[in-house]
């Protein structure tokens, strides 16, 4: 084994944090570098589900003929810039080649090897850090109003079993049990005794941050902007600020933008802002202990500490697009629909970009030709549930250790070379 003593961490999100944190415990003396304050990024403002028994792929078969209903539905989650249609056009079709049912099986087994250890991982730590209550393991339910609808496609049915995920088939009464406040409409639902949820994305992400800080490591408000290398092979940030930083290892994990710092060593990968939208409602009058996916209108309801948060959407415009506020507004609509005694006033609305990639799998790998310099980035729409798992295997790459799974499904070579 061999430790870096000096590490830098590119990004301070969830999958930046637990990086810091896992590497420092390992005895790296470690700096997380970051233009924002921790968890500013696409952290502070997602569903909060942690999908143990997440192992249905975004890209399924059939998706394309969905596309057009997606898209123009006033209520579909989908929504694509035309003006950023021609860039985004090559990321689609990878997007449909990852749909071919051998892709789906292999992509969904990688899927579960991240999934399946989450809480094992987060429940201790929590545990260690005094927040016990900050990650709830009390299952998700996910309903639909077409009968047998919330199982989805015979596929991710088929997925669901051959990785041994624990699921419950519920309906009528069983359902209104569950989630009393749920409009009896919902007809069709499953539940998930094994998922749960974070009551606080963005305090998690500050609970880590000042856990790497009290033990002895640094935040530095910069941006990485680029790297050099001495003759004898030293390696050296180079920051916004023009300060310049020595590293023994370095882990890229600044979400989104992480395709920017990736080609710094040659590397080209394709990442897509995928944005989405939440609203918080402090006084929802919504009474509810775990969190529903309502899988007819793709949202996601989940009771935080500061309230009840309706999440959803789906939109490519590009990184540099600024927010549709009118889609956050669409989620108190959907969250209606679905709860109808919901309270509307006192709404907060956010949106973030999902750090995705075309086969929804995360880049977790070295950089070409560099032992330590590790990706650890574009985790989509999992990067809350995945965050601890790809900690877990940067700290293996970085410590020249076997890892504890196959990681070839998750290798930056898979785009191709630059
Ligand atoms: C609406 C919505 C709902 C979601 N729901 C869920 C869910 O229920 N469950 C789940 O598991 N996941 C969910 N996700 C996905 C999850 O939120 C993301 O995958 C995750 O937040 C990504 O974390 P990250 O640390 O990679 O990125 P971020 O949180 O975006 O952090 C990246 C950081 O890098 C920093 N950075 C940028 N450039 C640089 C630079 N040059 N140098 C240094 N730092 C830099 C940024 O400032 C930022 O702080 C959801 C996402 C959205 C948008």
């Amino acid at each position: 084994m061999s430790i870096p003593k000096e590490v830098i961490v590119a990004g301070g999100g969830i999958v930046g944090m637990n990086c810091a944190i896992e590497l420092q415990r390992h005895g790296c003396s470690v700096t997380v570098v970051d233009p924002r304050a921790p968890g500013d990024g696409c952290s502070f403002g997602n569903a909060g589900n942690i999908v143990a028994g997440a192992v249905v792929p975004f890209s399924m078969p059939g998706n394309l003929l969905k596309v057009p209903s997606w898209v123009l539905s006033p209520y579909g989650p989908l929504s694509i810039s035309l003006r950023h249609l021609p860039r985004l056009a090559p990321w689609l079709l990878r997007w449909l080649k990852a749909s071919h049912p051998t892709n789906v099986r292999h992509i969904s087994r990688a899927m579960h090897a991240l999934h399946r250890e989450t809480f094992d991982l987060y429940l201790p730590l929590m545990r260690e850090l005094g927040e016990p209550d900050l990650i709830r393991r009390v299952g998700q339910l996910y309903v639909s109003r077409h009968p047998r609808g919330a199982e989805g496609h015979a596929l991710s049915r088929a997925l669901r079993t051959e990785a041994g995920i624990r699921f419950e088939a519920v309906s009528g009464g069983q359902i209104q049990d569950i989630a009393p406040a749920l409009s009896k409409t919902y007809c069709s639902g499953i539940f998930f005794p094994h998922n749960g949820f974070c009551a606080n994305p963005h305090r998690l992400v500050q609970v880590l941050a000042g856990a790497l800080v009290s033990r002895g490591g640094r935040i530095q408000r910069d941006a990485l902007v680029g790297v050099e290398r001495s003759p004898s092979g030293e390696g050296t940030a180079v920051l916004k600020s023009g300060a310049r930083q020595r590293y023994d290892g370095l882990v890229i994990a600044a979400g989104v933008w992480s395709s920017h710092l990736a080609a710094l060593f040659g590397a080209r990968v394709p990442l897509e802002a995928e944005r989405g939208y939440h609203v918080t409602l402090p006084q929802s009058g919504i009474s509810l202990n775990l969190p529903v996916t309502n899988y007819d209108l793709s949202i996601s309801v989940t009771p935080m500490e500061m309230g009840l948060r309706i999440t959803g959407g789906a939109e490519f415009a590009g990184l540099n697009a600024k927010p549709n506020w009118h889609l956050a507004d669409r989620m108190l609509d959907l969250g209606a629909m679905t709860f109808p005694g919901l309270e509307r006033s006192g709404a907060s609305k956010w949106s973030g970009m999902r750090p995705s990639t075309s086969d929804g799998l995360p880049v977790l790998d070295r950089a070409p030709g560099e032992r330590k310099v590790i990706f650890a980035f574009g985790n989509g729409h999992y990067g809350l549930t995945e965050a601890p798992m790809m900690a877990k295997l940067v700290k293996a790459l970085m410590m020249d250790e076997q890892p504890s799974i196959d990681i070839s499904p998750y290798s930056v070579s898979r785009f191709g070379r630059s």
